[in-house]
């Protein structure tokens, strides 16, 4: 077996052990593989062994990976998305993870409509209030998904966060199970069942899944330390 289905696999029993602490089915969380830096053959290699869905930052890698790669590979943006991308992603992105504004929210609506794409929307949100440049503040939440007309041709269906880097174990506990509350209290709100809660990466996932993660976004301990010099 490679190095990266050797990884892949010690970190799909991770999951399944973290998902097993938790009392909750191992089809209740998506592994994510985030590919971003690394080769298309190393995606491909993955998808071939099995991984069938991939997290990218930018767009312009995933516009450069997804045409060489097999059709059924479902793509996944979670890096910030800016205005004048959302046309380009759109047509490789099944889902983007980093809705953070309601303006780029009517945009991707908008080119949906025009596009006849259904991408699958995550509200980024800043949850610790630290470190990330992106993400609605809490308190944003509500009144982006209130702008939200009823027939969108791309749905919200949750929420994603990114926690804070080198936090400890309680502040992770603290920023996941906040998510998740501010999730079902959107969705009591609105009346939308907002589903999926995007949260856990390599180092932390397993707290995640404990807080009741259904997307974890795992690069790092699938593909190896990234090095963003050769970029
Ligand atoms: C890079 C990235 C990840 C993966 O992080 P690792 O620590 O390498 O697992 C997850 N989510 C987002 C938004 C990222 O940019």
């Amino acid at each position: 077996m490679s190095r990266l289905t050797d990884n892949l696999q010690a970190v799909r029993r991770r999951l399944d052990a973290a998902c097993a602490a938790a009392k909750r089915p191992a089809s209740a969380v998506r592994l994510l593989a985030v590919s971003k830096t690394f080769p298309a053959a190393d995606a491909g290699e993955l998808f071939a062994a099995g991984q069938p869905c991939f997290g990218e930052n930018k767009v312009q890698e995933l516009e450069a990976k997804a045409p060489v790669l097999p059709a059924a590979i479902e793509w996944h943006l979670i890096g910030h998305l800016q205005h004048n991308k959302v046309r380009a992603a759109l047509q490789y992105a099944a889902w983007i993870h980093s809705v953070d504004s309601a303006d780029l929210l009517a945009r991707i609506e908008r080119i949906a409509a025009e596009t006849g794409a259904h991408p699958k929307l995550l509200l980024e949100v800043n949850v610790s209030g630290e470190e990330s440049k992106f993400g609605l503040r809490p308190e944003e939440v509500l009144p982006v998904l209130r702008t939200l007309p009823p027939d969108a041709p791309a749905p919200v269906v949750g929420l994603m966060t990114m926690a804070p880097f080198n936090a400890p174990p309680e502040t992770l506990h603290q920023v996941f199970a906040g998510l998740r509350t501010l999730r079902d209290q959107c969705a009591a709100a609105t009346g939308l069942p907002l589903p999926e809660l995007s949260m856990g990466m390599s180092g932390d996932f397993e707290i995640a899944v404990a807080e009741g993660s259904t997307i974890v976004r795992v690069g790092t301990a699938i593909f190896g330390h990234r090095d963003y010099s050769q970029q």
